[in-house]
């Protein structure tokens, strides 16, 4: 379970994110839509804490941290071994190739030899429909490739949670379709996936919760049948664009 209570976060004095709660359950697919600027990607960092929050709490499968305090690099460790994250554009080391990339974390951490690491890699690469371009380096793979050799990497660290910012909005729909099928496997297997996304096909039919965002607020936060079938103004408003 992750939890998160009352957590505040600005920028330069601007409040981004207020007083917001919430429950992520694990083996689930939690959705978080909301408009551009509503927070999303602010939130999701906090839970990786690649933004330290200025208020709040945040609870990991049992590790807990309290903001308003200077955390120690222990805490910062302890937080962020329970989760991994697949950013838009990818961003895989264009140095190394697919299997490098995947392989890399765990080297690093300590948690495999290089021998195992190998292994580990060739068989997440097969996971994504990638064991033949293992030996491609990210310049010779497609967006939805890379972002196929991403999550690769991204499930290389075995963490409790998978964060998605926005995994498909840099890709035309043709490779999105083959991100969301990995998505789709990946939420079959139970795995805990928090995805921010704009694929309101992928959040109809595999969300097991969504969680919208507005203004750095949370305006609902349930199933996403109430959600699509929402009075709430500004969530209709919202869902009007993708008619
Ligand atoms: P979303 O992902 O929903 O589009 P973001 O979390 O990226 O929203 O941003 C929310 C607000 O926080 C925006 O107004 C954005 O300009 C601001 N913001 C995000 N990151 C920073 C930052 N590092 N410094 C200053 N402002 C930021
Ligand atoms: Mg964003």
């Amino acid at each position: 379970m992750l939890s998160v209570k009352n957590l505040s976060k600005s920028f330069d004095g601007n409040t981004i994110l207020r007083e917001i709660s919430l429950d992520v359950a694990a083996g689930e697919t939690t959705v978080i839509l909301g408009p551009s600027g509503s927070g999303k990607s602010t939130l999701l960092r906090c839970l990786n804490l690649l933004e330290t929050p200025e208020l709040g709490q945040l609870s990991i499968e049992g590790d807990t941290v309290d903001f308003g305090t200077d955390l120690t690099d222990e805490q910062v460790r302890t937080i962020r071994q329970h989760s991994a994250m697949v950013f838009q554009n990818f961003n895989l080391f264009p140095h190394l190739t697919a299997q490098q990339n995947v392989a890399l974390a765990p080297v690093l951490n300590g948690k495999k030899s290089k021998a195992e690491a190998k292994k580990l890699a060739g068989q997440l690469l097969a996971k994504v429909g990638l064991e033949h371009k293992a030996d491609a380096y990210p310049d010779n793979l497609s967006g939805g490739q890379q972002q196929r050799v991403a999550i690769a990497r991204a499930l290389a660290v075995a963490p409790d949670y998978l964060l998605f910012d926005e995994p498909t909005s840099a890709l035309d729909p043709e490779l999105e379709a083959e991100v969301i099928q990995v998505l789709m496997g990946l939420a079959a297997e139970k795995r805990s996936l928090v995805v921010v996304t704009h694929n309101m096909a992928f959040a109809r039919r595999v969300a097991d919760r969504i969680i919208f965002l507005d203004g750095g607020t949370v305006a609902y936060n349930g199933a996403p049948a109430g959600f699509f079938a929402s009075d709430h103004a500004r969530i209709q408003r919202f869902l009007q664009i993708f008619e």
